[in-house]
């Protein structure tokens, strides 16, 4: 095939219109930008300008054989492709004019070009049949401005920690036997206490700084130490600690706070049985009030009645224990009661056995143990009694009269620990994230025949597809959890309930989103990945379990959902159920009907691109699932089933309803926060991770919109391509965006990160 040759004003187009077509989404908006560039571009005759603007039709795209003498230009002129340059297409353009022709002069409309249209070298570098001189990364961002949105308010508190963690008793390092490890975890955690960190979140009086959402924070950062330390650490300041500030009143305040904050009286939080978990109130343990010694008799009464999986146990010298309270022969329901287990020998007190849970899948650096109660006596004062009392005459009082709402309004004062074990999850897919992102940037694998180099495993599609929307959904729940901390750190009253609906969704979705964000890190890394060395793989044991622990997440899920249906609840079980379905029907009806079949075909960017549709998707779905999971309980409730049977027949619908609920909130939240950052690179580079994030949830479960009409088979396809094409935009970003976790070098151990 012969080369044709191009003037010099078409010629310094054509790299720009060869990379355009071979992107299958020219859109309208793009389309206008080169418009406007021609426009204005001096250099152009009228004639060559005619000839740019015809190649420039959606419906009549320049025939094949042009397409090939575009390529055959660009590769004969053996230009390279820098993508370190500013402007590395307009700069390429430039060079390739200069390799025809004598003068090349810089073209300004070229530059506005590349800009506008977001066209980053890895978009088509695989395109020309050139040498390409790689990028690793771009400083377009700055890591410690990112870190610095993301520390907020805390920075200060966040700053100081991370290098307290300099120290060598810190440093991270292997441990096989489960006795040393967990010695080394109890140094750390009475470390931590000495100098003041576990009493953060308790008032100054007690030694803190009633600081709950600086506590978080550092709670996050402990997983770039380990995992086990991050968790001993919340058992015992977050539950044994937290449950004395919580459900205790001052006296036991001022016996206990202070000593639990130091680390000096170790404590565990004895909840879970082995014949109870997830149904807390089916707890067996007794706890009997003797009048004749005003003493409380907490007893273990049969086989798998024992508390099991308990944190701290073989170290602790008191415990919190969840127990049946009865009083006068009457069972008041579950109640928090302080119980001294050993002496100031370490010895185990008379009628308390303990049994070591031994080796776990992770945190093999927590002493987990089963504990038993044989008519154990308390004296009166060590019931925890902000909620429910045993007075001086012997008879129970509570000022909460509703036994339900009084349970959950215990249980309710230690969903902070939901909100920092997500974060320990988030801290945990952050750093594996960390490694896999480092790593796949230097890490060459394959190339085709022609280059000397081979690829980074970085500029992978595949590898970007991978890991680039967990990097965008990491930064998403960031902000979430922080807003969700804050919430619950001033809900008072309604408001409370529906912090905690919010949270039980949020830690489920949370804590998924960690275990499979390292499962993927892990396989990012190949086979370093599987090395204890490079920290994924201790990662992976230790966040498992936070799915399960401060509750399971299939169970709180079902929470969630039941929180969005407790404005009908009461109707649900009564026969005005009809009155609530018109209310929601109203509500709901004329939304979820009136989908515009243009609006199920629209894929162009600005719209894809746009948080309304983000938005309305997210709340479509939660809406319609509302609507439809009442509609079948009024079913079933209508054929005479009772409220508890119905829900089970409608559980599978629950939990949708839950992760679409959470799925919505968590991305509201982020869009609200994007909004308040004031410098506008660093804002538009937060809405678009939020854009990736929203996508690439839409797509997840693009069965469910196409099921529904909601997207129609093109709009669904259109957003894995712009999924797939923000992923290779951020890729020159990616290291900064990791950078931006803000985990500190002297945490980061993992040989392959460097
Ligand atoms: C390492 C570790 C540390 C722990 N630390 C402590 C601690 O310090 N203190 C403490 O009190 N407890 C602790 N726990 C216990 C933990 O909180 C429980 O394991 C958890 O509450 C789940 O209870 P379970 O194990 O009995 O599981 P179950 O409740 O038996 O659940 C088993 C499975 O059944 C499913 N399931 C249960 N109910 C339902 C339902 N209604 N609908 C649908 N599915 C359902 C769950 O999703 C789950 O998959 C710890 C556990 C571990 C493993």
């Amino acid at each position: 095939m012969e080369s044709k040759n191009y003037a010099p004003g078409i010629l310094q187009y054509i790299p720009f219109f060869y990379v355009i077509w071979s992107d299958d989404l020219l859109s309208a908006s793009e389309i206008a930008i080169i418009k406007k560039a021609l426009e204005n571009d001096d250099s152009l005759l009228d004639q060559q300008r005619k000839t740019l603007k015809s190649w420039l039709k959606r419906t009549a795209p320049p025939a094949d054989l042009e397409f090939k003498h575009w390529k055959r230009t660009i590769s004969r002129s053996k230009v390279k492709l820098i993508e370190s340059e500013t402007y590395p297409l307009t700069a390429f353009s430039q060079k390739l004019v200069c390799h025809y022709y004598e003068e090349c002069p810089f073209n300004a409309q070229l530059k506005y070009i590349e800009t506008n249209l977001g066209i980053q070298p890895n978009h088509y570098n695989h395109l020309f049949d050139v040498e390409v001189v790689h990028a690793r990364t771009s400083n377009y961002y700055d890591a410690n401005e990112l870190d610095h949105i993301l520390k907020g308010k805390h920075a200060e508190t966040i700053d100081t920690f991370r290098s307290f963690l300099e120290q060598p008793s810190f440093k991270w390092k292997i441990h096989r036997n489960k006795d040393q490890f967990r010695n080394v975890v109890l140094d750390q955690v009475k470390l931590l206490g000495d100098s003041g960190y576990g009493a953060m979140a308790f008032q100054e009086a007690y030694g803190g700084s009633d600081d709950m959402e600086g506590y978080a924070a550092i709670f996050e950062n402990l997983m770039y130490v380990d995992g086990s330390l991050t968790i001993k650490f919340g058992v015992q300041f977050g539950l044994f600690g937290g449950s004395i500030q919580k459900l205790g009143t001052k006296e036991h305040h001022d016996l206990y706070l202070k000593p639990a904050g130091e680390a000096q009286l170790l404590g565990c939080f004895a909840m879970t049985e082995t014949g109870h978990g997830s149904n807390v109130r089916g707890i067996k343990t007794t706890a009997t009030h003797d009048p004749a010694t005003d003493e409380i008799i907490i007893h273990t009464p049969g086989k798998n009645d024992n508390k099991e999986y308990i944190g701290n146990a073989l170290h602790a010298t008191m415990a919190t224990v969840f127990a049946q309270l009865i009083v006068n022969g009457k069972n008041e329901g579950v109640h928090a009661i302080l119980v001294p287990l050993r002496d100031k020998d370490h010895r185990l007190l008379a009628g308390i056995h303990v049994e070591d849970n031994g080796y776990k899948l992770g945190l093999n650096g927590v002493d987990n143990g089963k504990i038993w109660f044989d008519q154990v006596r308390v004296p009166r004062k060590n019931l925890l009694n902000k909620y429910g009392n045993i007075l001086d005459d012997g008879t129970y009082h509570s000022h909460i009269k509703n036994p339900n709402k009084r349970f959950f309004t215990m249980l309710g004062t230690l969903v902070g620990g939901r909100i920092c074990v997500a974060r320990a999850g988030l801290g945990g897919a952050k750093f594996a994230l960390t490694v896999a992102i480092r790593h796949a940037l230097r890490r060459r694998q394959f190339n085709d025949s022609i280059k000397i180099q081979e690829d980074l495993l970085m500029d992978y599609p595949s590898h970007q597809l991978r890991l680039t929307p967990l990097v965008a959904s990491a930064y998403v729940y960031h902000i979430v959890l922080e807003k969700i901390m804050g919430a619950y750190c001033t809900a008072e009253g309604e408001d409370t309930r529906e912090v905690e609906t919010q949270v039980a969704g949020l830690k489920s979705l949370i804590t998924w989103y960690a275990n499979s964000t390292i499962q993927e890190c892990r396989e990012a890394c190949g086979g370093k990945g599987y090395l204890l060395e490079n920290r994924i793989a201790d990662l992976r044991g230790d966040v498992d379990i936070f799915t399960t622990f401060e509750g399971d997440n299939t169970v709180l899920l079902q929470l969630a959902a039941k929180g969005v249906l407790a404005d009908f609840k009461t109707e649900f079980n009564s026969a005005g159920f009809a009155s609530v379905l018109k209310l929601l029907g109203t509500q709901l009806g004329d939304r979820l009907s009136a989908i515009n079949p243009a609006y199920t075909r629209k894929t162009d960017a600005e719209h894809l691109y746009d948080s309304k549709f983000h938005k309305h998707a997210f709340n479509y779905r939660t809406r319609r699932l509302t609507y439809t999971l009442a509609l079948r309980i009024r079913d079933q409730i209508k054929k005479g089933v009772p409220s508890y049977q119905a829900f089970l027949k409608v559980q599978t619908h629950l939990l949708a309803l839950g992760k679409a609920y959470s799925t919505e909130l968590a991305y509201n939240l982020f869009s609200e926060f994007t909004m308040t950052i004031a410098d506008e690179k660093n804002r538009s580079l937060f809405q678009k991770l939020g854009t990736l994030h929203a996508l690439y949830e839409i797509r997840k479960d693009a069965e469910w919109f196409l099921e529904q009409g909601y997207l129609s088979g093109t709009k669904s396809k259109a957003i894995r391509q712009r999924v797939e094409r923000l992923c290779t935009e951020l890729r020159p970003h990616v290291e900064i965006l990791v950078g931006g976790f803000g985990i500190p070098e002297h945490c980061m151990t993992a040989p392959i990160a460097f």
